[in-house]
């Protein structure tokens, strides 16, 4: 997996970097899309591909994340996909490796320039900040935290389908967390906006990246306490409870909502 601490070695040829040509990974059609781009091999395809932001060390050696024109992509011999197209299809800490590298190259590309007074930024803090060259002000990678919650009735889960997203999964229900609102206050809001009903007994399950484009999912179980499911049309197309025999289509079990919805039925 992808170590993730300060890189204090000058850039070279034997370093591994991540590829992107705006928000789609490249990887080589000669080799699996575990098998990383070394720096000379990528100057070699692509001309020169800049320093790029470091991400840690994968196997030892320093890692990268650098971006190429799409222009330059030959399709003979790359392909270039969204992050979303290698979930579940490559090992589950090269799938990070590729989360942590989009949301490092989004973060550098969206503060090139200092929020608070326009100037130039530069990466400092060994390479963990951008910090504004003239007001000094940094700016550090952004995380959106969510809940994501399973909500159980006796042995029946709750599961809907959000609105206006064909996904064509009936999940749990998610949203981000608010300031100033802990992460258990955000389950009961969420659900009870969503859907219209009261849960209790609010319990911390694992967490997960989900890189589309920066939050982290922080997963939860819950008790229905009160009220019958009206839903929040806005968010929300269809939910309903649902038992083990009877379930509808659910996310793929790499993904912390299917990891919920497995648990939730293999709990005794
Ligand atoms: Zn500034």
């Amino acid at each position: 997996m992808l170590e993730i601490k300060t890189v204090d070695e000058s850039p070279a040829a034997g370093d591994y970097v991540f590829i992107f040509a705006k928000d789609n990974a490249v990887v080589s059609l000669q080799r699996p899309p575990d098998q990383f781009w070394l720096r000379h091999e990528a100057e070699q395809a692509f001309g020169d591909v800049g320093v790029g932001a470091p991400l840690g060390y994968w196997a030892g050696r320093p890692s990268y994340v650098v971006e190429v024109e799409s222009q330059g992509l030959n399709a003979m011999e790359h392909l270039s996909g969204n992050l979303y197209s290698l979930f579940g299809r490559v090992p589950d800490a090269v799938f990070a490796a590729y989360g942590r590298a989009l949301q490092m190259l989004s973060w550098k590309r969206d503060h090139r320039f200092c929020g608070r007074c326009g100037a130039e930024t530069l990466l400092t803090d060994g390479n963990k900040a951008l910090a504004c060259k003239a007001c000094n002000h940094s700016s550090y990678p952004r995380l959106n935290p969510c809940v994501i919650v399973a909500v159980g009735k006796g042995e029946q889960l709750l599961l809907a389908t959000a609105a206006g997203r064909a996904t064509g999964f009936h999940s749990t229900l998610a949203g981000f967390i608010e300031p100033g609102e802990s992460a258990e206050q955000a389950v009961i809001r969420e659900v009870q906006e969503e859907v219209g009903i009261s849960v209790t007994n609010v319990r911390y399950f694992t967490s997960q990246p989900w890189p589309f484009p920066s939050q982290l999912m922080l997963g939860f179980f819950a008790d229905h306490a009160d009220g019958d499911i009206v839903i929040d049309p806005t968010e929300i197309a269809h939910a309903d409870w649902y038992s083990r025999d009877a379930l509808p289509v659910i996310p793929p079990p790499q993904s912390i909502a299917g990891q919920l919805i497995h648990q939730f039925f293999a709990a005794p």
